[in-house]
């Protein structure tokens, strides 16, 4: 049993928790909305006044916040978990999706007074956390990383060490960019299929076994039919929402034009679901683009050469 504090019980942080309750660790909530820490009472977990009060007891802390502003707030500056834990070391693992930078800073910070840190986002959205099948990637020391694993795996079935700090945040930017660019692949071809007169079914039998074949098409697929699970069988409800894909598509910008990485596709997706999540649907699934696209003219969102 390990003595974890868990900051942050949302979406993803409540069932995430839960699953470290079940696997038998004392985990100690901490939110600042009191109906989330009244879930994870629930659950059968305890609940501290404050984010420091739960890490002061925790041999493990984790965090699992909506932007990288709020990992740097929990963790950095005179109020922050660093100060507040004076000589209490512990291994700190942030598992919110937030740009590389500051995921390298709070490293940074967190190793300068003694304490081992990993970024660890996932993927596998809220139903993966709440089956315990999400996938981890961590970016982070060998020694920190192995040091984590058993508590990973109670909430993950995928635990990649994809390198020092950072690597995790990297890795979920890069795949979901891949994801972004593909969805939006994908849901062209069936808006362009619709215009020539090429059933929808039809394209899915060809390209699902051809080249075109991708995990947005076969597991995923925008057009209802095709793939019965898919959100677009449930009127595109998410899911991932395209609002967490825009953050993410803008995480991969973030550090592109930092880098100087050369992204021009991730670039014109970030744009095309900032396009649609100002129409109104942000909280609809992100495969939502097919319907968005096919509302659209063509001018305004081709160059005029193409
Ligand atoms: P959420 O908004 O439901 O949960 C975030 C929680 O953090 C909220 O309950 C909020 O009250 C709490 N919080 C904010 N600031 C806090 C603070 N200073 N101290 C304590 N609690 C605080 O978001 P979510 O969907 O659970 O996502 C969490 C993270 O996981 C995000 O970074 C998101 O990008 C990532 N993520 C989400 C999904 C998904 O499908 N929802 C999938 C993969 C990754």
């Amino acid at each position: 049993m390990t003595k974890i504090a868990f900051i942050g019980l949302g979406k993803m942080g409540q069932p995430m928790a839960a699953n470290l309750l079940k696997a038998g660790h004392d985990v100690i909530g901490y939110d600042i909305i009191s109906e989330a820490m009244a879930k994870h009472r629930a659950a059968g977990g305890r609940t501290a006044e404050t984010a420091a009060t739960a890490a002061k007891e925790a041999e493990v802390i984790i965090s699992m916040l909506p932007a990288g502003d709020d990992v740097r707030a929990l963790y950095l500056g005179p109020q922050g978990l660093i100060a507040a834990l004076g000589e209490h070391r512990a291994l700190f693992i942030d598992s919110s999706t937030i740009d590389v930078e500051t995921a390298r800073t709070v490293a940074a910070a967190a190793e300068k007074a003694g304490h081992e840190m990993l970024d660890a986002p996932v993927s596998g959205g809220v139903g993966g956390a709440t089956a315990g099948t999400l996938t981890f990637m961590v970016g982070g020391s060998e020694a920190a990383f192995e040091r984590a694993k058993p508590v990973l795996a109670a909430m993950g079935s995928t635990i990649v060490h994809t390198g020092g700090a950072g690597t995790g945040q990297a890795a979920k930017i890069c795949n979901n960019m891949i994801l972004g660019v593909s969805m939006l692949a994908v849901c062209e071809a069936f808006v362009l299929a619709d215009k020539l007169g090429l059933a929808r079914e039809k394209l899915f039998a060809v390209a699902s076994k051809s080249s075109g074949q991708c995990w947005s098409l076969t597991s995923y697929c925008p057009v209802p039919g095709p793939v019965p699970s898919a959100p677009s069988n449930r009127d595109y409800e998410a899911g991932f929402t395209a609002a967490l894909m825009l953050k993410d598509l803008r995480l991969s910008q973030l550090a592109a034009a930092q880098s100087d990485a050369p992204t021009p596709l991730g670039a014109h997706a970030a744009m095309l679901y900032q396009r649609l999540a100002e129409s109104g649907l942000a909280e609809k699934d992100f495969s939502v683009a097919f319907r968005w696209l096919s509302g659209q003219s063509r001018s305004g969102l081709v160059p005029e050469q193409a």
